[in-house]
């Protein structure tokens, strides 16, 4: 569910909202391209998330920790952080923008495939709550970097499941061969070595198998493997305080039946694997809580005719502003953001201007008539868009707005040309 939705603007004619704000009033303030986020969508679906675990487990210590590569803006890791959400982490920017925002270390978790030592004792001195150890390199050097701070970190071992699942290549983790985490029996000899460090205080193991996974059979399976190292570990005589069952469940981009399931399918799964078992959970999720709560809105640049009754349409934001169609091949629901009354739909290649083929959002979409000037939405785009976004073919980084009832708010502004170009350097010997 999303506060996405048709109503009549000033004429009259229905035309997209999000909240009590029409989406061209603000494409009318800020300029396209530009994502807008919803934030009783945000607010929504952390609770619904958070809720339907505590309702499922409610005896359960949990922690839900927002990725925040997901969506990284300050204001949005603030709208969770505000409701209690904590933080999961890769670098020590985003640590950095979860403190900022208000996320108490206690709440961030530091993952990661390739943390540097700079990074490490940046965490440490942080205090944040788990680092996620992804190699035996990365134990020892941690141990390393701890005794020099004279610290001892909490840490987790992070499991590769060999479970493979994810909507895509690309962004599957769970299966051995990918380059996350280290095997079952890895684990369990890790575990121990950590628990012998003076500088390292192990306290769970963790797993996150993929991304827009929209099936509950791969995580329930991923799940009891981390159950029995769990049990496994503790006949060891270790102490496992917490599981990390990392984020992944995959949101609806389809009109069509693709349904993913609820988030109360999901803790009801994850309350029976776990059932009987004394121990506290955290989830990182990060595409469920913001993926339906931001649209792209763009302008329609013009149309050309293509042979065999194609047409392209060509916008105005491109693969640098939303780069999942042409890195994943992700499907994004496009519409104009005026309803119109339902004409004859006719399919189009939808376009960006950056000088490259895979700069196509969409091919052979069905669309009702759009011309030049009309403002199209991309849907579903809050999750993996304007985190990933760049300035290739030197195009200005895109905005970003929040929403609240009938207010909205620029969250990152349109940098100026002069400033994209003040950031670099000609050396003097080029003078
Ligand atoms: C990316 C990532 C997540 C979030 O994945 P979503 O599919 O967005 O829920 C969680 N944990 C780790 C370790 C990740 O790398």
């Amino acid at each position: 569910m999303d506060h996405f939705e048709d109503r009549p603007g000033p004429t009259g004619e229905a035309e997209l909202w999000c909240e009590g704000v029409r989406l061209a009033d603000i494409a009318a303030a800020v300029g396209t391209p530009v994502y807008v986020y919803s934030t009783a969508t945000l607010e929504r679906h952390y609770t619904v998330f958070r809720d339907a675990l505590q309702a499922a487990m409610p005896a359960r210590r949990l922690l839900v920790a927002y990725a925040v590569k997901a969506n990284s803006n300050l204001a949005v890791i603030r709208t969770l952080a505000r409701l209690g959400a904590g933080a999961d982490t890769v670098s020590e920017g985003e640590i950095r923008r979860a403190l900022a925002a208000g996320v108490p270390p206690e709440r961030i978790v530091f993952s990661g495939v390739g943390k540097t030592d700079a990074e490490l004792a940046f965490a440490i001195r942080t205090g944040v709550c788990e680092i996620n150890v992804e190699a035996e390199a990365e134990l020892d050097r941690l141990a390393v970097v701890a005794e020099a701070l004279g610290a001892r970190p909490a840490i987790a071992i992070r499991v590769n499941p060999d479970v493979g699942a994810g909507g895509h290549a690309k962004i599957s983790t769970g299966k051995a061969e990918s380059k996350f985490g280290v095997s079952f029996s890895e684990a369990r000899r890790l575990y121990a070595k950590a628990a012998a460090s003076p500088w390292l205080r192990p306290v769970g193991v963790a797993c996150h198998i993929g991304s827009q996974i929209t099936d509950l059979a791969p995580l329930q399976a991923a799940f009891v493997r981390m159950r029995s190292l769990v049990e496994q570990l503790r006949a060891d005589g270790l102490t496992v305080e917490r599981l990390d069952l990392g984020g992944g469940l995959g949101v609806p981009y389809f009109d069509a039946p693709e349904a993913p399931p609820l988030p109360a399918l999901y803790a009801a799964m994850v309350a029976e694997t776990l059932a009987g078992m004394d121990i506290d959970l955290a989830f990182e999720p990060g595409r469920l809580i913001v993926a339906n709560a931001g649209v792209m809105l763009a302008t329609a640049i013009h149309l050309h005719p293509r042979a065999e009754g194609r047409r392209f349409l060509v916008v105005d934001a491109a693969m640098n502003d939303l780069l999942r169609p042409s890195l994943y091949e992700a499907y994004h629901r496009i519409r104009p953001v005026r309803a119109g009354d339902g004409g004859p739909e006719e399919a189009h290649d939808v376009v960006g201007p950056v000088c490259e083929t895979g700069d196509t959002f969409a091919r052979d979409r069905m669309l009702p008539p759009v011309e030049a000037g009309d403002l199209v939405a991309f849907l579903s785009a809050g999750a993996y868009g304007a985190s990933m976004s760049s300035e290739y073919n030197s195009r200005p980084l895109v905005p970003e707005v929040l929403v609240s009832g009938d207010r909205f708010s620029v969250i990152r502004r349109r940098p100026t040309h002069e400033e994209m170009l003040s950031r670099e350097t000609v050396p003097d010997w080029l003078a």
